[in-house]
């Protein structure tokens, strides 16, 4: 709206606050929220000309159009999605055995949501590859400071987990990948950087005002703790469909499914959604085969995608699911080919429909983001496990007719030999929007215990758990699923008591966000 001269239009609801106390000098009707309050009084303090600010300050006040709360027009979102499907032929990522991608049953995405609040700006990217490595993370952050202004400590950077996705390497190295596909593993990570910054760029040049609501809903009987307490003592992982062996489940699950939900100023309805970010803990790895799908996280995106239009935008993160799967072991049905991932989306997706009834629209504040790096040790490995080690992997290639779990350790073996005792330096990430809202990155494949710990003592009512972001080292076992053994904590190439230490960085920067 423009304003031609002194006589504004204020409408009754931008006026009320009681939470406002009004400096005499300032008319009570260019006063709409507690934080218009506090600048306009600052400025008055400041600046002599303080007429002319409160006359552009109403300015902005009275072209927000927003019914309820004016303060949510000082939010912006943008959101952008850039394609990341790799070529036919490319190394497939997940398993312990190759796979090059022959089709795509669905594409591939870098998606970036950029908000803006308080005069800065955070960059929440999902991408739908199996992890994400460091080198990827610095590179994108580095070109998005550049080429965006957002600081690069303000880009969170989380892959889905999607098992039907390409491998990738850092700069120099590839391993257990064919000679001849080789170069299109090179040839996509070194391109992923810049799709990732492309999103970023896009999104940012898309902010618009925005209004934030969030929601916690709840998705029961759809992801499973699959390590199981058996009969004979032991813990049993992904132990098959009515096992009469099995007890109960070893540990529990997470049926939480939170969501940041934007929509435009005055929006009545789900046409005018711009995006829908949805936390929800489960392994992706519901498809197998050798075509390129994003699985349940992409058709969750085509499920909301029809119900808001093209012009939305789906983020999925996963939370910490490093032990959660979709396999329900009561129940006969098969459930491992590319269309289990329908099936998911129709049940999470109700899940989210229902949890839209209960939006709460968002106090905003600046937003901020804080890091801070955990070092990790290197679990013990003898000279033998590793001379072991390498003679497993001459000898065996593939992880069927029984092998998995030999070549499962040894290349664990092989990983920590080569770090020669240096022990992984990990970011965890917290970036917070006001008091309310805070997303939380972890660096690997994070048990659930440990991120049920995180939500437990985080002082935000709505912390977004964010694992395999920024980096990854693997899986992370809360410490007595050490003791309790089986894949994953064989598996894991960080010590027990790893997963703690993350949970105490987490809870640290949390807190000191929220003073
Ligand atoms: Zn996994």
């Amino acid at each position: 709206m423009q304003i031609a001269n002194g006589n504004l239009p204020i409408p009754n609801h931008q006026i009320a606050n009681p939470k406002c106390p009004v400096p005499a000098f300032i008319p009570s009707a260019l006063l709409p929220t507690t934080k218009g309050c506090i600048l306009a009084y600052r400025y008055k303090q400041m600046n002599p000309l303080w007429p002319e600010f409160i006359l552009a300050f109403a300015a902005v006040i009275v072209s927000c159009g927003f019914p309820s709360d004016c303060a949510a027009s000082e939010v912006r979102v943008g959101v952008a999605m850039v394609d990341i499907t790799p070529p036919p032929g490319i190394p497939m990522a997940g398993y312990y055995h190759e796979r090059g991608a022959d089709g795509v049953l669905d594409p591939l995405y870098s998606k970036a949501m950029v908000i803006e609040s308080g005069g800065e700006r955070a960059a929440l990217v999902v991408l739908d590859l199996i992890s994400i490595r460091r080198a990827i993370t610095d590179n994108a952050r580095a070109a998005i400071e550049k080429t965006t202004g957002i600081k690069a400590g303000s880009v969170m950077i989380s892959a889905t987990h999607a098992h039907t996705g390409p491998e990738l390497t850092d700069p120099g190295q590839v391993a257990s990948v064919l000679p001849e596909q080789k170069r299109l593993v090179i040839d996509y990570s070194e391109g992923l950087p810049g799709r990732i910054v492309e999103s970023v760029r896009l999104a940012n040049e898309r902010l618009q005002a925005a209004q934030l609501a969030v929601a916690e809903g709840r998705c029961e009987d759809l992801t499973f703790n699959r390590r199981y307490f058996m009969r004979d003592g032991s813990v049993g992982w992904n132990p098959g469909k009515r096992n009469a062996n099995i007890v109960m489940p070893a540990g529990p699950s997470d049926t939480e499914v939170k969501l940041l939900y934007v929509e435009r100023p005055g929006a009545n309805g789900p046409t005018q959604s711009i995006a829908t970010y949805v936390n929800f803990a489960m392994h992706p790895d519901t498809c197998g085969g050798n075509k390129i799908s994003a699985d349940w996280p992409g058709a969750l995106s085509r499920v909301l995608g029809g119900y808001h239009g093209t012009n939305h935008a789906t983020l999925v993160a996963n939370g910490t699911c490093g032990n959660l799967n979709h396999v329900d072991t009561s129940w006969a049905w098969p459930q491992g080919t590319a269309i289990e991932q329908h099936r998911i989306a129709t049940i999470l997706g109700a899940s989210v429909f229902q949890a839209y009834k209960h939006l709460t629209p968002l106090a905003t504040g600046p937003i901020h983001a804080k890091s801070q790096f955990v070092e990790l040790e290197l679990p013990h490995t003898t000279t033998e496990e590793v001379q072991e080690a390498k003679q497993t992997l001459d000898a065996t290639k593939d992880d069927r007719d029984g092998n998995f779990m030999k070549l499962v350790r040894a290349n664990r073996a092989l990983d920590i030999a080569a770090r020669q005792g240096k022990p992984y330096r990990v970011e965890v990430q917290v970036i917070a929007l006001g008091k309310d809202v805070a997303w939380v990155s972890l660096p690997g494949e994070i048990f659930v215990e440990l991120g049920l710990a995180i939500k437990k003592r985080s002082p935000f009512p709505h912390t977004f758990l964010v694992e395999l972001a920024n980096e990854s080292v693997g899986y992370v076992p809360d410490r007595r699923s050490y003791s309790e053994g089986n894949y994953e904590p064989e598996s894991a190439r960080c010590a027990a008591g790893s997963g703690e230490k993350l949970v105490e960085a987490a809870v640290t920067v949390l807190t000191e966000l929220h003073k």
